[in-house]
């Protein structure tokens, strides 16, 4: 392929809005130090020796491209034809590590030196302990002390990177709070220390910088399905937690209106409040994270627990741009729940010799039940692999 880690450069949206969506609702300490990460972003994306370095830093060192590949046996069985897009190939086993090595980098160009993060099942605090080690800056992630019970392979893991992982013990427990916890620490050391947000959540210009250090996967992805299937996906399907890796596929297909898009949400156990992740399906306008979105609320708009079986989309919000392409209709969202997303990630391992994320089995799910009026394929971002799981796949499958 010619030209691995090729990125779509927009401009910011203005006052970063997606519509209704979006902005930056921060304290005031931080106001100045997010208009500078817009201008660096911006001179930084419209360097090419940036761009130089990071793309072959994704070649190089992640393994991009990664592979668009058609899954035969998994398409007899829906009875159309369904390609993957492999980021569960990528180094550290998922689509995270696309965006910490591009925010790492546009860390050092700012002269940040030290590095904040937070982290749910830790696959963005892996990422981010790992470009650490690659650059040398000190990482500091901070996870709920809940999370590091249930993930203690990726805390020893980021240990040995050399980070520090913080538990965080108000709220829940979970992402929610150490997301809290990694903005208060920032707003705290802002002159010396870069926040890198995993997701295309938060204030601007979060969720445009993530969303174009993400674009790669879209951008690889249209080109293989035209040179492989010499054609455009009928329809692109993805999981969405924050959703990061839903843009970063749907961004290289937003142009082609013929192309449906459709996200995933996490249905959990059901459609009660606390039993799911599904905030644009199930939540209500409001204020998280320092970004206007939708989000899993009560009646005095007091955040609700979420549950998933996927720890990455177990997340009360989502990205203010998701938000907005849901309200006019470009993009669609669905619900698939944890039942579901299991028995999907026991048909991959058994059809293609492929153990999904359990975040991913939610797309495959949805994908085998959505066949194109055209019949035409389905293109489904596979966005990581689902060692981290089998402990939970086990334990479920115990239960049952
Ligand atoms: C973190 C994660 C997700 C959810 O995050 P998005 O920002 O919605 O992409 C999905 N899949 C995997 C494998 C993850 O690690």
């Amino acid at each position: 392929m010619k030209d691995p880690g090729r990125l779509l450069v927009t401009d910011p949206p203005a006052l970063g809005r997606y519509g209704d969506f979006g902005g930056s609702y921060v304290p005031e300490t931080v106001v100045p130090a997010l208009g500078e990460l817009v201008e660096e972003a911006k001179s930084a994306l419209a360097d090419q020796s940036f761009l130089d370095e990071l793309s072959s830093l994704l070649r190089d060192y992640a393994g991009r491209p990664t592979p668009c590949y058609f899954a035969a046996r998994l398409s007899e069985h829906a009875g159309f034809p369904i390609w993957l897009k492999r980021e569960d190939l990528l180094h550290t086993g998922a689509h995270k590590l696309n965006n910490a090595l591009g925010q790492l980098l546009l860390a050092r160009r700012m002269g940040k030196h030290r590095i904040v993060a937070e982290t749910g099942a830790g696959q963005h605090g892996l990422a981010t302990a790992t470009a650490c080690a690659l650059l040398g800056l000190p990482c500091v992630v901070y996870m709920g002390s809940e999370d590091i019970r249930r993930q203690a392979v990726n805390v020893a893991k980021m240990r040995l990177l050399g980070a520090t992982v913080e538990a965080v013990d108000s709220g829940s427990r979970t992402l929610k709070d150490a997301t809290s916890e990694a903005i208060r620490d920032w707003v705290t050391n802002v002159r010396d220390t870069h926040y890198v947000i995993g997701s295309v959540v938060g204030p601007h210009p979060y969720p445009w910088l993530v969303r174009t250090l993400q674009s790669v996967i879209g951008v690889e992805a249209r080109q293989q399905m035209l040179a492989q299937a010499g054609r455009l996906p009928a329809q692109v399907v993805a999981c969405v937690g924050g959703g990061s890796n839903a843009i970063g596929i749907f961004s290289g297909f937003l142009d082609d209106p013929e192309v449906r898009l459709l996200g995933v949400e996490a249905g959990g156990r059901g459609a009660g409040p606390g039993e799911n992740g599904a905030s644009l399906n199930l939540g209500s306008p409001g204020v998280l994270h320092g970004a206007s979105s939708f989000l899993l609320q009560d009646q005095d708009g007091q955040v609700l627990p979420t549950h998933s079986v996927s720890a990455g989309l177990d997340y009360p919000g989502v990205g203010p741009e998701h938000a907005w392409l849901n309200s006019t209709g470009r993009a669609t969202y669905c619900v698939v729940d944890d039942r579901q997303a299991l028995a999907a990630f026991h048909l991959l391992s058994r059809l293609e010799g492929i153990i999904p994320a359990l975040e991913s089995s939610h797309a495959i799910h949805q994908a085998i039940g959505s066949r194109p009026d055209d019949g035409g394929p389905v293109l489904v971002c596979l966005s990581g692999r689902g060692d981290k799981d089998l402990d939970t796949v086990l334990t479920e499958a115990a239960g049952d």
